[in-house]
């Protein structure tokens, strides 16, 4: 049977292009390689770390701060299978969630990895058989692998990948983590409330490269205060596997004399990069960029008429949500309407504690971009709820065109930031001024409250500071 739409992955990127473009009439199918739908994210990403961050995090609240505030339990006692129980229990809800949504929505689902023989036609194989999936339209969404660390081989046992971070079987006693970026701080944040000294290797002098650079410093000083120790500007060149330690040789980056660190497990966590293994891209002539993504224009179009990509195989953040925005996009550009996603406007969180959290520009961009703007910052100290709940650390940041007073970028480490910055990600949208945020009612006492009166500091009139 001929489909109008056949979808290659099921990852944030094509589960939502594929119910999206059902909602609208077309008759669609996906393609997946995996037992399960979901994807990275919900399978490998997004929820599995998430509950990990959670249950650690109640860990160690449980251990630091309950006593204080007058419960007392006694020590508390880790139980690592009854933890990874509960994360391998909320992945198994969330991919559930996906096979009912494409039978609700009259979505065909075919498992077995898929290859595109020629525009309109994906062959799949499963198990070694094979079926033609013919569609109109061919969509892309086959997501992202782990990045490799030259001479470094991953055994997902004691040199891992997060895939093999999110199934530790102990609690290693050192963890060296490669790569200060969101995956290295998340999973290494877990391992060390969970009791493990956690080293962590960082290639450039800062931490989480890309996010504002006074974010960056001050979350550092924040995780090192946690327990955290960074080695900047240094890199791992080579790890010694043959005795019951790894001896990881590590080097200036610049170069220059190595050390050696021992430790139990190692995570190399350097970032993703474009997944088209074995999907015949070469073949039917589909571009790709010189890191390996899938070229396309503004309308998820590749370089072949009838063959689109989105999500983490194509250009921009690698992040669930960008996925699914360009899903329902493209969705509603192959259903004859008008599709857009504003790449101004996506916000990025690191669900650490506090959370950092940030959508628009960073002061960096901003200048380097020669606009002149104002800065609004208050920090979680002078807010009442975070004073009460004792989580001080961090501070809201807005940034605001000088001349127009239309936010251009907001910041914030803190308690929930992943769930504050969504109403800066609005305002972005909406094109609203630092003023309009000032001027809507947040209620008290909330953590919000630091975000009006970051807006409100914009124009130097911050009430509580
Ligand atoms: C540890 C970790 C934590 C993360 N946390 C977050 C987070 O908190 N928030 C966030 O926004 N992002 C997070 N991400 C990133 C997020 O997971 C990705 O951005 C997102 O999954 C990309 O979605 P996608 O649909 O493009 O691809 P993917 O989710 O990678 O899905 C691609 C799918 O395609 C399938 N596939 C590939 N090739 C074929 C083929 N030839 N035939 C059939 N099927 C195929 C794969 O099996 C896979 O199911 C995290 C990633 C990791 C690794």
């Amino acid at each position: 049977m001929a489909y109008d739409l056949v979808v290659i992955g099921t990852g944030p990127g094509g589960y939502v292009c594929a119910i999206r473009a059902a909602q609208l009439g077309l008759k669609v199918a996906v393609v997946e390689k995996d037992k399960t739908f979901g994807g990275t994210c919900l399978n490998v990403g997004c929820i599995p770390s998430k509950a990990l961050l959670h249950a650690s995090e109640l860990f160690e609240e449980a251990g630091h701060s309950f006593a204080r505030m007058g419960i007392k339990l006694g020590e508390p006692k880790l139980d690592l299978p009854a933890m990874m129980a509960f994360k391998d229990q909320g992945v198994d809800g969330n991919v559930k969630g996906v096979a009912f949504l494409f039978k609700k929505n009259k979505i065909d689902a075919f498992q077995g990895h898929g290859r595109i023989v020629a525009p309109g036609r994906v062959e799949v194989k499963a198990n070694g058989g094979t079926q033609t999936v013919d569609a109109r339209s061919i969509v892309i969404a086959t997501g992202s692998g782990v990045a490799r660390l030259n001479g470094v081989a991953i055994d997902e046992q004691r040199i891992v990948s997060s895939t093999g971070a999110l199934v530790l079987d102990q609690v290693p006693q050192r963890l060296l983590v490669v790569g200060a970026g969101v995956i290295g701080l998340e999973l290494g944040s877990v391992w060390r409330r969970l009791g493990s000294e956690v080293i962590v290797v960082e290639f450039l002098d800062r931490v989480l490269p890309g996010m504002d650079l006074e974010v960056g410093k001050q979350c550092q000083r924040i995780f090192q205060k946690q327990g955290l120790t960074f080695k900047l500007s240094s890199k791992v060149t080579g790890i010694d596997t043959s005795g019951p330690k790894l001896r990881a040789r590590v080097e200036p980056a610049a170069g220059g004399a190595a050390e050696t660190i021992e430790v139990d497990v190692v995570l190399v966590a350097i970032g993703r990069v474009p997944y088209t293994d074995g999907l015949g891209l070469e073949a039917v002539g589909v571009s790709r960029d010189n890191r390996g993504r899938v070229v396309v224009d503004p309308h998820f179009a590749t370089s072949v008429a009838g063959i689109y990509a989105i999500g983490d195989v194509i250009a921009g953040p690698m992040l669930a949500h960008k996925a699914e925005d360009e899903g329902i996009a493209l969705a509603e550009i192959l259903a004859g309407k008008a599709g857009h996603v504003n790449y101004d406007a996506i916000p990025n969180v690191v669900y650490t504690f506090p959370e950092i959290a940030s959508v628009g520009k960073t002061e960096e961009e901003l200048k380097e971009a020669g606009i002149a703007y104002n800065v609004g910052k208050f920090p979680f100290m002078a807010n009442g709820r975070a004073k009460v709940n004792m989580t001080t650390d961090g501070f809201v940041k807005i940034l605001a065109d000088a001349r127009t007073d239309r936010v251009l970028g907001v910041h914030i480490i803190g308690p929930d930031a992943g769930n504050m910055i969504a109403e800066a990600a609005f305002a972005i949208e909406m094109g609203a001024a630092a003023e309009d945020i000032a001027r809507t009612s947040h209620a008290h006492p909330t953590l919000t409250e630091a975000v009006k009166e970051a807006a409100l500091a914009v124009d130097k009139r911050a009430i509580h500071m």
